[in-house]
């Protein structure tokens, strides 16, 4: 459990949310309703079940993002009811609220639900004036806190969302070529483990490995050789479908991962790939680079260990056969 609290950000910032809800407005809705304002009462007790629904429904499915936005909706709901039935002593709960908005669903989704629970608050108290503010000067004041509130929440979720997404790309790629590292290649093998186990969904790997590579790095220098390394990423998925995954295995070696494919499909997709490289991917001198390629299909009851062993004697194989071949394992 703390384990998934730790992964999932969201997941997490939804859990804290639902429980600050069931801590907090709990004890305000029983006092609501023992002291005759049902309305109120009920208003929170709605909001405390439905922070408890989507708090469960996110930790069943995993899904953080329609538990959230119903958490939102619902808030802001409440909070515009439990305005117009308090008046004054209700809008210090809008500033709570404010906030819990950017925790639970994206910053701009955030920052348009609360637009439109102010423009709710300022129509009714247009239509009814003098039963949410006490003078035009407070509303006044109410609606330029909120707004200075939410304009500064916004742009900190929106600076902490553009961050979690660089940090979750830096932990991700490969910073040379841009394709995934080994440790997301880790985590996929292992998913695709489960999916084979559960579903029998066929998966298929391919370990390519560039023939004599040291040698560009000797005649031409390591930029060079950075250059052939960062040529091949495009080259590759140009000759691949968009489900197929690819990997940065370590130093020349790129692990393709691939979804529902036969085994005579893999061994043809290899082929096309190896061709590919021998004619598309140069050295600085103008030179033809050659790949080698190891493959395994993925067997029943096997862990990912000994998947990506078989592609790697496949692969020495292929090296061993005089290189610039496809070896399936
Ligand atoms: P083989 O055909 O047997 O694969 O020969 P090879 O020269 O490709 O194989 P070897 O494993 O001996 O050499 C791989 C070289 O790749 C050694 C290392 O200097 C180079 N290398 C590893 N990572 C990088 C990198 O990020 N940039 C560059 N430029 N070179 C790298
Ligand atoms: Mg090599
Ligand atoms: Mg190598």
């Amino acid at each position: 459990m703390l384990k998934r609290l730790q992964d999932d950000f969201y997941l997490a910032m939804l859990t804290l949310v639902g429980a600050m809800i069931v801590l907090c407005v709990t004890p305000y809705g029983i006092y609501r309703l023992y002291s005759g304002n049902y309305v109120v009462g009920i208003a929170d007790l709605v909001m405390v079940t439905c922070a408890i629904i989507a708090t469960r429904m996110a930790w069943r499915t995993g899904d953080t993002v329609k538990p959230g936005l119903f958490m939102a909706l619902v808030f802001c709901f409440g909070a515009v009811l439990v305005c117009i039935n308090l008046g004054v002593d209700g809008l210090f709960w809008v500033y709570p609220f404010l906030v819990f908005i950017f925790f639970l669903v994206s910053p701009l989704k955030a920052f348009v639900l609360l637009i439109a629970m102010l423009a709710c608050l300022l129509l009714f108290a247009q239509w009814r004036p003098g039963q949410v503010f006490a003078s035009q000067f407070q509303m006044l004041s109410f609606m330029v806190t909120t707004t200075i509130t939410s304009i500064f929440a916004f742009i900190f979720a929106y600076r902490a969302q553009l961050q979690r997404r660089e940090l979750q790309r830096l932990a991700t790629t490969d910073s040379l070529t841009g394709a995934a590292n080994r440790r997301t290649l880790n985590d996929q093998l292992a998913l695709a483990i489960n999916e084979h186990q559960r579903f029998g969904r066929p998966y298929g790997l391919m370990l390519l490995d560039l023939d004599h590579f040291k040698r560009i790095n000797d005649n031409h220098g390591h930029k060079a050789g950075d250059e052939v390394l960062t040529g091949l990423i495009p080259l590759l998925q140009s000759m691949l479908r968009q489900s197929d995954q690819v990997f940065r295995f370590g130093g020349e070696e790129f692990v393709v991962l691939l979804a529902d494919v036969k085994p005579a499909d893999l061994a043809k997709l290899a082929e096309k790939i190896r061709v590919g490289i021998a004619q598309f991917l140069t050295a600085p001198d103008g030179s033809h680079m050659t790949t080698s390629i190891g493959l395994a299909m993925l067997q029943p009851a096997e862990d990912w260990e000994a998947w990506l062993h078989r592609a790697d004697m496949a692969l020495y194989q292929a090296k061993h056969d005089g290189r610039n071949r496809v070896v399936a394992g």
